[in-house]
């Protein structure tokens, strides 16, 4: 699996013209090898010359976690005290006209793209996203099956909180939090990636950190979690879901922006078909809001991809005329958000096939009552 994944980023680097691939930290290194990089100040590299045999630069404390797979790479270890930026060096190709161009890893540490150039002064830096972000978007079928094992235990979570088995009245978003992230790991995940519970006001802050506010009666409290979920070859895929609910009948204001926000989210995931350009998903759902006098209050783009990171290619954002693929996954979730007054907002995962949108996640759409 990972050689003939090399072997597509490679026939990609062909096509870029791009001569070596340096990846770090970050997902593509998983994705690509079967090993993910501890985010330390230590460097590891995988570089992978367009032709010629992939070599792993790990500090040599950090290479009994490696799984070798020598048909994919070798491995060079370093120890404390020596120089790993030469060990990198030493295996960049010779480039045409002298210039070298290297893909690095999006998310390499800044600090080892400097001590690349000022060794090699002939190395041209280009992101490694714009080779790996084409491969990574399409999943194959293994992959959509691993992120629907993750989507579905996500959902078995806050189904519980829909029928109000999780309380919630007199307890801290914190408290609620901690649980929620137990239950994460609990439910088959090996890492949890976030636990927004985001009660009353503060719910209008889409990314709000769960604090030790209490929640009450007569409130909104927003659910937004997302775990990864580790498979036999060491590559995770993750799981995000948003669901709503209300501790007592909402007020009608409420109420009714909920259900534009639903027509709305059901709008984007429609809309999510085969060839139809990312910016126009986004477009079908937040028309549904401006229609109905939201749309100001909507202020983030409608999804992001999904798979080894929780957010990938491709963006569902205006701007972004890729034109949806059989096997992209991503995420339909358009929010309304009311200043210091309240927020909402409903998410799923969703991949493009040929027979149309396959949303990952199953539970109710709607604002859950729970008696309070
Ligand atoms: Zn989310
Ligand atoms: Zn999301
Ligand atoms: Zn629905």
């Amino acid at each position: 699996m990972f050689a003939d994944r090399l072997a597509r980023a490679r026939a990609r680097m062909a096509d870029d013209g791009v001569d070596v691939l340096l990846l770090s930290v970050g997902a593509d290194l998983p994705y690509f090898c079967g090993y993910e990089a501890m985010p330390l100040e230590r460097l590891t590299m995988l570089v992978v010359p367009r032709d010629g045999h992939a070599t792993l630069v790990v500090p040599h404390l950090e290479a009994p976690r490696v799984v070798e797979r020598p048909d994919v790479f070798d491995l060079a270890t370093w120890r404390d005290g020596e120089d790993p930026i030469a060990l990198v060096v030493d295996r960049l190709p010779a480039g045409p006209g002298g210039t070298v161009r290297a893909a690095i890893g999006d998310q390499a540490w800044a600090g080892f793209a400097v001590d690349l150039l000022a060794a090699r002064p002939d190395l041209a830096l280009t992101r490694a996203s714009e080779v790996t972000a084409p491969i990574r978007m399409v999943k194959d079928a293994a992959e959509v099956e691993a992120l629907r094992a993750a989507a579905a235990a996500v959902d078995r979570i806050l189904a519980d909180v829909q029928t109000g088995a999780v309380p919630l009245a007199g307890r801290t978003e914190a408290d609620v939090a901690a649980r929620i992230g137990r239950q994460i790991l609990d439910e088959g995940h090996h890492r949890i990636n976030f636990v927004i519970v985001a009660s009353g006001p503060n719910a209008a802050s889409p990314h709000h950190e769960p604090g030790d506010r209490v929640i009450r009666s007569g409130e909104s409290v927003l659910f937004d979690i997302g775990g990864t979920m580790f498979g036999a070859d060491g590559v995770g895929y993750c799981s995000d879901i948003t669901r709503c609910v209300h501790l007592g009948e909402p007020p009608a204001e409420f109420a009714e922006a909920y259900e534009a926000l639903h027509a709305a989210q059901a709008a984007g995931v429609a809309a999510a078909t085969v060839g139809t350009p990312c910016e126009d998903v986004d477009a079908a759902s937040r028309r549904v809001l401006d229609d109905a006098g939201y749309g100001e209050w909507f202020v983030h783009r409608l999804g992001h991809g999904i798979g080894v990171e929780a957010h990938e290619h491709p963006n569902l954002v205006a701007g972004n005329d890729l034109p949806l693929a059989p096997g992209h996954a991503f995420s339909v979730e358009p929010g309304i958000y009311v200043p210091d007054r309240w927020g909402m907002r409903l998410e799923d995962i969703v991949v493009a096939t040929t027979e149309g949108p396959d949303p990952l996640n199953r539970i109710d759409h709607g604002l859950a009552v729970i008696d309070a």
